[in-house]
């Protein structure tokens, strides 16, 4: 697998330029250039991640030889702060932490409290969500509720414990992880959603007994459909298995009905379990499904991604970021920094998943894409 590993181009030294506004910030409907609000924004808080799961920070490159970013370069939790407060203000009320592994960040439950003390501009409070290997759960659980987080997405690609060993590639063992989703859910960071990245070949033996495991327990299980993320996982279109055949996998077993997407810009479809009426059955919960790579849902992508080092990303696919720490260290106001983002915002029109498919497979290669552990998932 080793020789598959395509060589890392360096994006994060080289961000964008914000473009100048010529406006200020429109007070209340933000578009982009299809139309798109902003609603989500994701703010991955540190490069660093004590996994090495294959599909994203394969070992081959992410060694002792790799640059890791200077602390100097990432953003002060105030600067985080301040982008997520101005970014409230022009709609998002969504906050996922990511990373690398967040949970490495020093004191990210005080960065917690900062965000969960922000308001929308009707006074609501926001959604603030993390995403984590679920490592170093166990032991945080608890203060990161405390400190205000609402729910975390735990990744977890095998129940066996060789697999899961041999996919996050540093020997972790599979009952640590579930101990950190037990800790999460006795602390209240619930409905936990549980992410199983599927590769062909590797852990698409353990679907069913996942299925099995979290099925009734109120955990949402979502299978993740393996992507062409970054520049460095030798991704292959074989090794993806399409949401459909898991689909079809799972009904072998269980009865499932669609359920309707709770909400616009929604990453996932959602099943339920039926219960013997045919219809579902709450208790038993809910599976979901996100085939970036199948079936593109690109159309009401409201998520704009924040990196480490301040640079914001249109979408996970995308080559480069605007360099909004050089704009705030440069001395701008808020209302310059709102404008600013106004701006950036109005001129996307990226949609890479939906155009992967016309895309000749030697372009899709040459597309220039940042690592997902440097702007999360
Ligand atoms: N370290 C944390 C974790 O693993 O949850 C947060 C960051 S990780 C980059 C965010 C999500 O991206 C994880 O759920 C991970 O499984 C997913 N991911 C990473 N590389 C991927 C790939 N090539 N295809 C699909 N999902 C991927
Ligand atoms: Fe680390 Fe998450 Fe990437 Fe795995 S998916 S290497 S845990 S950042
Ligand atoms: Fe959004 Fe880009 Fe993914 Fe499309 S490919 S859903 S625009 S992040």
């Amino acid at each position: 697998m080793g020789e598959r590993v395509i060589p890392l181009v360096d994006h994060r030294t080289v961000g964008l330029a914000v473009p100048a506004a010529s406006a200020p910030a429109p007070t209340s409907g933000l578009t982009d250039a299809r139309g798109r609000p902003l609603r989500d924004l994701r703010i991955s808080v540190t490069d660093r991640c004590n996994f090495r799961c294959s599909y994203c920070m394969p070992k081959e490159v992410f060694n002792s030889e790799y640059t890791w970013l200077p602390h100097s370069a990432l953003l002060s939790f105030e600067e985080i702060t301040r982008l997520a407060t101005r970014f409230v203000g022009l709609g998002v009320h969504k906050l996922r932490l990511t990373g690398g592994e967040p949970l490495l960040r020093k004191g990210l439950e005080t960065l917690i409290a900062q965000l969960a003390a922000l308001r929308t501009p009707d006074g609501q409070p926001l959604d603030i969500t993390l995403t984590t290997n679920g490592s170093l759960l166990a032991r945080k659980a608890q203060a990161l509720q405390a400190a205000g987080l609402n729910r975390v997405t735990v990744s977890l690609d095998g129940l066996d414990d060789a697999t899961f060993r041999a996919m996050n590639d540093v020997d972790f063992p599979v009952a640590d992880v579930l101990a950190g989703i037990e800790a999460a859910r006795a602390a209240g960071l619930g409905p936990i959603k549980v992410n199983m990245v599927v590769k062909r070949g590797t852990n698409d033996d353990q679907i069913l007994p996942m299925a099995r495991h979290f099925r009734g327990t109120g955990v949402v299980l979502r299978f993740i459909e393996y992507m062409d993320v970054g520049a460095t996982n030798g991704w292959r279109m074989d090794e993806v298995l399409p949401s459909a055949d898991v689909v079809k996998l799972l009904q072998s077993e269980f009865a499932l009905v669609p359920l309707q997407a709770s909400e616009l810009g929604e990453t996932a479809e959602r099943w339920g379990y039926a219960g013997a009426d045919g219809r579902h059955n709450p208790a038993l919960g809910e599976v979901g499904f996100i085939s970036s790579v199948t079936q593109a849902f690109c159309g009401d992508c409201n998520r704009a991604r924040l990196s480490m080092d301040g640079k914001l990303f249109l979408c996970l696919f995308a080559g480069q970021g605007y360099d909004l720490r050089a704009l705030m260290r440069g001395g701008v106001d808020d209302a310059q920094l709102d404008a600013a983002i106004a701006a950036i915002w109005q001129g996307r029109s990226d949609r890479y998943s939906e155009l992967r498919a016309s895309l000749p497979a030697d372009v899709q290669q040459a597309v220039r894409r940042v690592e997902m552990s440097y702007i999360g998932g």
